[in-house]
């Protein structure tokens, strides 16, 4: 740091607010640059076939807020547990264009599949449509002043964002999500069994 002050102090007679910049960049970037947080702690669960009940309804998965902080990663957790939202650009899977299914982060059921993808351009990934009828919960939300339709995961009752209807064709719908509330499972990734060993 103090070979640096040298040249710091000669740009500061040219522009106070380069230096400003300067010396408050570092604690931005490491936030910027960090850039996406890694998924989850856990191996990524993908659920396609979930469990139902005699009436054939999900059958719940609950834990306390202290067991999905053990699960969950930080960002996963503030959205999924506490209805949080990441900012634009700022989460996981916006510009993933691999061919696989996007499952709850928290519980692992299987929410869209990566063809139903698009870019809405608003900097949260979007799908024109869920995997199961049933999968991913619509709820009237009326925070902040506007009506809207939440979504959450219809196993966990994890928040995962809202779903609008200015979507493309054919459903007309956009389900606006946060990255942080989705795993990723590619369709080339192994299934739950490692791969055979070639010696054995
Ligand atoms: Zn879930």
């Amino acid at each position: 740091m103090k070979r640096m002050l040298n040249p710091l102090s000669c740009l500061y007679r040219l522009c106070p607010l380069a230096l400003a910049a300067l010396m408050i960049a570092p604690a931005g970037c490491s936030v910027a640059d960090g850039g996406v947080e890694e998924p989850s702690k856990k191996e990524a669960v993908l659920i396609t076939d979930p469990p139902r009940d005699e009436n054939g309804k999900l059958i719940p998965v609950e834990k306390t807020p202290e067991a999905w902080r053990e699960e969950l990663t930080d960002q996963e957790f503030r959205i999924l547990r506490e209805s949080g939202t990441e900012r634009a650009g700022s989460g996981r899977y916006l510009d993933n264009k691999e061919e696989g299914v996007y499952a709850c982060a928290g519980c692992g059921l299987a929410l869209f599949e990566s063809k139903t993808k698009f870019d809405s351009g608003t900097g949260w990934p979007s799908f024109y449509q869920p995997i199961g009828k049933d999968h991913v919960a619509n709820i009237r939300d009326e925070s902040y002043g506007m009506v809207r339709v939440e979504n959450r995961c219809a196993r966990c009752d994890g928040h995962l964002g809202h779903v609008f209807n200015d979507g493309p064709r054919p459903t007309g719908e956009r389900y606006c999500m946060n990255g942080y509330a989705l795993r990723f499972v590619a369709a080339s990734a192994p299934d739950a069994e490692p791969a055979p060993d070639a010696g054995e």
